[in-house]
């Protein structure tokens, strides 16, 4: 017991945990291993993980098959840049491109965030090799969340992760995303995001679309409430982007690598982006890694001679050759295991089993798209007024009692802290998705 205590105390004493208050009373679980979808606590505790860490142990704790590929890749050779090139950076762009469904360049990073901004970098180059230099502004959405670093901030459209760390890069614009469960009366889903994507056309003419370089957009917004578009407001988004010579990047960070049910989240939606970012699941967390994907056509234009002859970025870390070649072998095993399709069959189930939470006067809606899964919390069904923080807070904590790790999104400004998130591993066996339910 003494060991677990100063383990409790040294924590409380060195780490600065991300995304909590000070905890004056208490302590924050100390996790010392896990395994499949499960993790365990210093004291023994065994939880079922539904967050699978922070969205991204896709393939499930403990493969041995990405720990061989890493450490093996680390004894052969553990670093090289990739100013020059390196085996596994090759192998795993082209697994990608067969991920991708095209004709993508890869440019490497650590994290969600710096795939992000690299990609608003690549935006406003693109813009200026094609002699339009004026096009820098980004929109994005509220209620989305695009990364920590001071760009990305500024792109992510949550107020309290934002004020106390403004004047944040400017250029970067907001509209409304469609909320089909607040949907305004009178629409039905297809008119309510149709008039979502009109809201999106506005805001880049009320720009000026010679000022507008790209929009980002996750295809289904998780962290800000899993907001799940209808077919036809994806599709449109594509079609005003064309219209105003606008790049669209779809960002990844989380719907991708089978969390929707499919390989990526935008391959549910028949578009095809301009760029396209990734990192979570792509090593299924095991090892930071990130992709920024770049529509071959916009590389192209880089090719040109004089100041423009290059991407004027590096990034030390990006790409290291462990994280490719576990990220190669994640994928096969993804593949080998139809994680994607079970992803799809295991979330259907659930939500299914789900829906008799509905009995529940303060459910006001269930989400799910693969095993990505939104439980909704409402003071009043109908009113459909939110309920507080402490509300979801208390659900999530008696989930933990129950041996369940679920998540909640945690928009206190807006009042949106009302939905609780469950994305367990893909892996998961029929036992835990029972559990689950
Ligand atoms: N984009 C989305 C949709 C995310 O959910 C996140 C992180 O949760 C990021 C970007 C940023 O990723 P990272 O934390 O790896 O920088």
């Amino acid at each position: 017991m003494k060991q677990k205590k100063s383990w409790y105390e040294k924590d409380k004493a060195y780490v600065w945990h991300h995304m909590k208050p000070y905890q004056k009373d208490g302590h924050a679980m100390v996790v010392k291993e896990a395994q499949g979808a499960w993790i365990t606590d210093i004291e023994d505790n065994k939880y079922l993980d539904a967050m699978s860490g922070l969205w991204c142990v896709n393939a499930g704790y403990g493969r041995k098959e990405l720990v061989e590929a890493a450490s093996q890749q680390l004894a052969a050779m553990p670093f090289y840049p990739l100013t020059n090139s390196h085996t596994p950076a090759i192998e795993l762009a082209e697994k990608l491109r067969e991920w991708l469904a095209g004709s993508y360049r890869i440019v490497y990073a650590n994290s969600g965030s710096e795939a992000n901004e690299t990609a608003f970098k690549i935006a406003r180059q693109f813009h200026r090799q094609h002699g339009n230099p004026h096009k820098y502004k980004i929109i994005s959405r509220y209620r989305s969340y695009h990364g920590s670093t001071l760009a990305t901030l500024a792109a992510t459209g949550q107020a309290q992760r934002k004020y106390l760390y403004e004047p944040l890069p400017e250029g970067f614009i907001h509209v409304r995303a469609p909320d089909s469960y607040r949907k305004p009366e009178g629409f039905d889903d297809k008119a309510w995001n149709l008039a979502c994507a009109q809201v999106m056309e506005d805001a880049i003419l009320f720009e000026r679309p010679e000022t507008v370089a790209a929009v980002i957009m996750e295809p289904i917004i998780t962290g800000g409430g899993i907001l799940i578009p209808h077919e036809s407001y994806v599709k449109q988004v594509e079609k005003v982007c064309r219209k105003h010579d606008v790049l669209l990047i779809i960002d990844e960070v989380i719907c991708g690598f089978g969390r929707t049910g499919k390989k990526f989240g935008f391959l549910h939606y028949g578009i095809k982006p301009d760029i396209v970012t990734m990192a979570k699941g792509i090593t299924s967390g095991y090892l930071p890694l990130a992709a920024t994907a770049v529509r071959e056509e916009l590389y192209e234009s880089f090719q040109q001679t004089g100041e423009n002859d290059h991407f004027r970025h590096v990034n030390t870390f990006g790409g290291n050759p462990a994280a490719c070649k576990l990220a190669v072998r994640n994928l096969e095993l993804m593949e080998q295991e139809n994680l994607c399709q079970r992803a799809e069959e295991k979330g259907a189930a659930i939500k299914k089993a789900l829906m008799k939470l509905f009995d529940h006067p303060h459910v006001g809606d269930v989400r799910q798209k693969g095993l990505l899964i939104g439980i909704e919390l409402v003071k009043d069904k109908d009113t459909k007024e939110p309920v507080d923080d402490s509300y979801s807070t208390e659900v999530v904590q008696a989930c933990k009692k129950h041996g369940l790790i679920a998540g909640k999104n945690a928009d206190t400004v807006s009042g949106y802290s009302n939905i609780i998130n469950i994305a367990p591993p893909l892996s998961l066996t029929d036992d835990d998705a029972a559990f689950i339910s």
